[in-house]
Formats: C-alpha cells, structure tokens, sequence
C-alpha cells in the first residue's frame, strides 16, 4: 500500500481492528520515508448489478430497508432485520461471484423472511415476484401452508390435501418456489390413505 502523502511503497501496520460484523478490516498504517499515518479499510468486494445497469457495493442496510417496509406492524425486531441481512450477505457470497444481480439478492431475501414472519414474507414477496393475481397470493399461501404441515410433522390432512392441490394447478413458472415439499405433502398422503381403506 503506497503512501498518500510521499508514495513511499512499503508501508508499515501500526494496528488492525476488525469491525463488530467481521465484515471489513481497518487498519492503522506508517510510511518509514515520511513517518506519516493513515488509515485503510479492507473489505471483500462485493457489489450488486441494479436493473438500470449501475453497480453499487452490497450493503447490510439496503436489505433491511428493503425489508423493512414489509415488516411494518410485525413482531420483527431490528436484531431480527441484522440477521436477516446477515444471512442474505452469506447466501449471496456463498456463490462466490464479486459481482450479483439485484434480483439474486432479492431471491435471497425470500427464505430467511419466510422463516422469520410469514405476513413479511408474502408482502415482499408480492412485490418482488410481481404477484397480480389472488391466484399468485393462494399459491404463495399454500405452500407455506404445505411447509407448515412438512415442519410440524403432522399430516394436517385438509390443509395439506388443499395445499398440495393448488400447488399442482397453479405451478407454472420458476419462481414457485421450493417443490421438494408438495411432493413431501403428496406421498404422505398416499401413505396414509392406503392402509384406512
Ligand atoms: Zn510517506
């Protein structure tokens, strides 16, 4: 790292701090020629390719804001929201691109919400898949529904048939979701029918 002041090449570390989140480094740096100090700040570079073609860096807040709206009058805490973005930060880094689309960090959005509140969930979702039906809204209900009775481990028989029937008509595009559990839905089902009769 030159120097800033004499563009003396090998400058010395005085100090390294690691911010609270483990995000970013910063540290406290000499030059040896001019004896001066500075500071630089280290971070793995991360940055986001918006739908109107500007990059800017990925940022823990942006998420939350984001979020934030969708939350409103829910029982969602600000830790609640830094964790979220947390785990939107790993999912997104995980890939192990330096540069994502905005609509990957949407799709990372959608589980952790989904888990943290479900009204949150379908309210951003609504927007971020462009929801313009009821249908998309009894689809998005269904199979949280459907993973409801997958968690719980009970088969919630009429839930579970409803669900898993609304799932089959209206899966049409990609973006419905995770289908491991209507089909999870689907055999239990089968299973427990077969024996009754
Ligand atoms: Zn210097």
């Amino acid at each position: 790292m030159n120097c800033p002041f004499c563009r003396r090449a090998d400058t010395r570390v005085v100090d390294s701090r690691t911010a609270d989140d483990g995000s970013v480094i910063r540290r406290r740096r000499q030059c040896p020629e001019c004896g001066r100090r500075f500071s630089t700040v280290e971070s793995a570079s991360l940055s986001v390719l918006k739908r109107s073609g500007a990059t800017e860096p990925f940022s823990r807040d942006k998420v939350i804001a984001g979020v934030r709206k969708a939350c409103q009058g829910r029982p969602v805490s600000g830790d609640d929201l830094a964790l979220l973005a947390q785990q939107v930060e790993e999912t997104v880094r995980a890939t192990g691109a330096a540069q994502v689309e905005a609509d990957e960090i949407g799709r990372a959005i959608l589980e952790p919400l989904r888990r943290l509140d479900e009204i949150a969930y379908l309210r951003f979702a609504s927007v971020y898949s462009a929801f313009t039906s009821l249908e998309d809204f009894e689809e998005a209900i269904a199979r949280l529904r459907a993973d409801q009775a997958d968690r719980t481990g009970v088969a919630a028989f009429g839930v579970t048939d409803s669900a898993t029937e609304n799932e089959r008509e209206g899966s049409t595009g990609p973006d419905t979701g995770p289908p491991g559990s209507a089909r999870l839905g689907d055999a239990e089902r089968a299973e427990d029918e077969a024996p009754a009769h």
